[in-house]
């Protein structure tokens, strides 16, 4: 068994596209092995008080030794010869460090000769100690450290059980996994205290020696479809997005800022890190505390569920129908993205981003406007970036028809 570089904490896509009428194999896992639980209790959080959470009133959501052997054992094999376990929350270092311990004595155990094997984990960084560094670093870990700004910035919204900030505690883990030389990136959620603030946020973190943010913009709706207070406008994001680029662009052979590093993947040719960009929503699956498995995070529902892995075999959860419509709802034509230049890269935006409004698939992304305004500025200067390196044209954009598959 070896260690590949780790990809990105989330929807770390592999594999090949798929081909009509097929979603692909599984190349990466998603795991919430304490379920949605959190120590924290950020007021914008999105898992907290979920109505469609099929679990939410279960007292004890912890993955279980017996579900954690079963699910490395048959997905090492399922997915030889690249395996990847990213875990999420609510906060997964709840599991405990006996849990990843044993985690990594399976994988050692399972793995195969040549076996490339990644792990990753996103978190509020409330638990890292000098001991869960150590482990990290020894096994070429990669961490999502949750950090939204400076201290009056992220502790808007970033508050602990008791309403307290929670930045100073975030910020000694940073000096931890820095002094331990763990890999890691930062996770960035954009909300109303940080979206019109784009240099402040940019100096922050070059300063702090980050050199790997990943933003993501927060867009949560009440029912009858108007935004909550945190959530940013499509407008405020395209804005942040094109100042962040120009911030961004002397540095952008040192500093890594994931929607800029996609989208110069896909103007290369190459799959996207982020499945907002894929054709399909399919590059990954998330596998509940008790083995229950889903198509994507946003969707851990009940009508969603693709079987359990103490149950079902691999390849029949990969080729379950529900799958393939899920993996389809990505496709429903738009008649806006028919005509759009920049199909061929959005492929329609995320349908998270579709249904959050007034929960149908059949809306317009709620960004649209602000991937416009992205696109219309960076696709020009990143592809000739893309043809600097590669030492040649990169291929022009295709316009794929928009239809299942
Ligand atoms: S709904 Fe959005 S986040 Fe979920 S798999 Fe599809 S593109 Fe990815
Ligand atoms: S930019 Fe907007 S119109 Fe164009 S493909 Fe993306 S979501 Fe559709």
């Amino acid at each position: 068994m070896g260690n590949s570089n780790p990809l990105p904490v989330l929807n770390a896509g592999m594999g090949l596209m798929p081909a009509l009428g097929t979603t692909p194999r599984i190349g990466s896992l998603l795991i919430k092995p304490a379920s949605a639980v959190c120590n924290l209790d950020c007021e914008y959080c999105f898992y907290l008080d979920r109505e469609a959470d099929p679990y939410a009133s279960l007292p004890a959501r912890q993955m279980t030794g017996e579900t954690l052997e079963r699910l490395v054992e048959t997905f090492l094999f399922y997915s030889y010869p690249n395996s990847v376990f990213a875990f999420q929350g609510g906060e997964p270092m709840l599991a405990g460090l006996k849990f990843y311990r044993r985690l990594i004595e399976l994988e050692k155990e399972h793995g195969r000769d040549g076996q490339n094997v990644s792990n990753a984990l996103q978190t509020n960084a409330m638990l890292i100690d000098e001991e869960w560094a150590e482990l990290f670093h020894e096994y070429h870990w990669l961490l999502g450290v949750s950090l939204d700004g400076p201290a009056e910035i992220h502790d808007r919204y970033r508050l602990n059980k008791g309403g307290q900030p929670t930045w100073k505690r975030v910020m000694q883990s940073v000096e931890i996994l820095q002094k331990g030389r763990v890999d890691f990136n930062i996770l960035c959620v954009l909300n109303q205290a940080n979206v019109e603030k784009p240099r402040e946020l940019y100096k922050f973190y070059k300063s702090l020696g980050v050199d790997n943010v990943q933003f993501i913009p927060l867009s949560e709706f009440f029912p009858d479809g108007s935004p909550m207070p945190f959530t940013i406008t499509p407008q405020q994001y395209g804005r942040f997005l094109c100042d962040t680029f120009d911030l961004w662009w002397p540095d952008r052979r040192k500093m890594r800022i994931r929607f800029f590093d996609n989208l110069a993947e896909a103007l290369a040719g190459q799959r996207p890190g982020s499945c907002t960009l894929h054709e399909t929503c399919d590059s990954y699956v998330v596998v509940e505390y008790n083995g229950d498995i889903y198509p994507c995070d946003f969707f851990v529902e009940q009508d969603w569920k693709l079987g359990n892995v103490t149950i079902d075999s691999w390849p029949e959860i990969a080729r379950r129908q529900r799958r393939f419509n899920f993996a389809s709802k990505k496709t429903l034509a738009r008649p806006e993205c028919q005509v759009c230049e920049y199909q061929g890269i959005c492929h329609g935006g995320c349908p998270k981003f579709r249904h959050a409004r007034r929960r149908s698939f059949e809306d317009l992304d709620y960004f649209c406007l602000a991937y416009k305004m992205i696109y219309a500025k960076a696709v020009g200067p990143l592809r000739e970036e893309v043809k600097k390196i590669l030492g040649h044209e990169a291929p022009e954009l295709a316009m794929h028809s928009i239809s299942p598959y």
